[in-house]
């Protein structure tokens, strides 16, 4: 499926980072992370958590270093990972030198819980020597005493800590620096991103509503917070933070990215709400259709329509759908009625038609 050019949204224009080898930044697409809930001092559970998570589709990962266990696991996770490993660290400026050496792709500091200018431009020095990036990651929850003194929880307050972190950088001409300032309020989020994007260099914006809830409301507010900056060109990296499997993280941060056509990856399924009028038990097939597509990785589109009002319209504008009428459903390629199936046996029907397709002729995955 080919995007409208004209719908495209244009981007904010940042400086591109290499972490790994992963880019940030400048004309890369926004790159979907997630963070390991194992305890990174375990690194066979770790590195299995980070496999699902790679194969959920995370273009890179981060884990927890609350101790000198945890950061002397890194180079071992790293081994046994295929995609950049970042380690996150707060207090103690120890791990952060102990992760450089492990050979993690980049750092993230949290500017409110480590705050000794002298310890932090030793680990920027040690990070610019191995060519690591840093995410400056402030949060809402961790300010510098003195500023949320001054500003409160306030998008200003953000801001001005992140201000305060890229002052010392700079003093070690360290420019490979990402930036993200989170709140759990969705419209501080918001307005510290927006502020960023006009006060800050352009440095790329790694978005994320922190703490953001269990996965209903988490995915509301990840989806409302980072789908206005979206939709305004801002981001270049997003984590949600659910909670919950971080699998459904990354699959909630792709379907982000989907919604406003920013990547794509795998099928994406639309299906009607169903009413009155409908003709098959559309939500079930619904949930089937979404089950059965979800080993797919061609960006096709699959409609699922409960009547003849809308769900030839819709069917026929997908690349494939099944359209309920009168007992008998129309399973649809490209616009063109391909089969007809009782509701026994629509979804092999329609799933038969695409796997016919594939087998034939693969499609490139775009992304
Ligand atoms: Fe109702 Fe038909 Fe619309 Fe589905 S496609 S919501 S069944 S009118």
């Amino acid at each position: 499926m080919k995007f409208d050019e004209e719908l495209l949204i244009p981007r904010r224009k940042t400086r591109q980072v290499k972490i790994g080898n992963v880019l940030m930044g400048g004309d890369a697409p926004v790159v979907v992370q997630t963070m390991a809930k194992t305890k990174t001092s375990d690194p066979d559970a770790t590195i299995a958590q980070i496999h699902a998570i790679q194969q959920a589709g995370a273009d890179m990962v981060r884990v927890a270093v609350p101790d000198e266990a945890c950061a002397k696991a890194l180079g071992w996770i790293r081994l046994n990972i295929q995609i950049p490993l970042i380690a996150d660290i707060h207090f103690n400026a120890k791990f952060a030198m102990i992760a450089l050496e492990q050979g993690v792709d980049k750092l993230r500091l949290n500017p409110g819980n480590i705050r000794n200018e002298g310890k932090i431009r030793d680990i920027v020095r040690a990070a610019k020597e191995r060519g690591v990036p840093i995410r400056i990651g402030v949060n809402a929850g961790s300010l510098d005493p003195d500023i949320k003194e001054r500003y409160g929880m306030t998008p200003r307050a953000l801001i001005e800590s992140a201000k305060r972190e890229l002052s010392y950088f700079d003093k070690e001409g360290f420019g490979d620096v990402v930036i993200s300032l989170k709140a759990s309020d969705v419209k501080t989020c918001i307005a510290a991103y927006q502020l960023a994007a006009e006060e800050l260099d352009d440095y790329p914006l790694h978005l994320g509503v922190t703490e953001a809830g269990i996965t209903r409301i988490g995915t509301v507010k990840s989806a409302v917070g980072m789908g206005v900056l979206l939709g305004q060109g801002i981001g270049d990296t997003l984590r949600v933070s659910l909670t919950g499997d971080p699998v459904d993280e990354v699959k909630v941060g792709w379907d982000i990215l989907q919604s406003l056509e920013l990547r794509r990856r795998g099928p994406n399924v639309i299906s009607c709400p169903s009413c009155g009028r409908c003709d098959i038990d559309v939500v079930p097939l619904a949930i089937q259709v979404n089950a059965a597509a979800e080993g797919i990785s061609a960006p096709i589109s699959i409609a699922v329509m409960g009547c003849e009002v809308n769900g030839p319209g819709e069917a026929k504008s997908a690349d494939y759908g099944v359209a309920g009428g009168n007992g008998i459903s129309l399973i649809f390629r490209k616009g063109q009625v391909v089969a007809r199936a009782t509701p026994e046996n629509q979804l092999k029907a329609l799933m038969d038609v695409i796997h016919e397709d594939l087998a034939k002729e693969p499609v490139a995955v775009e992304e």
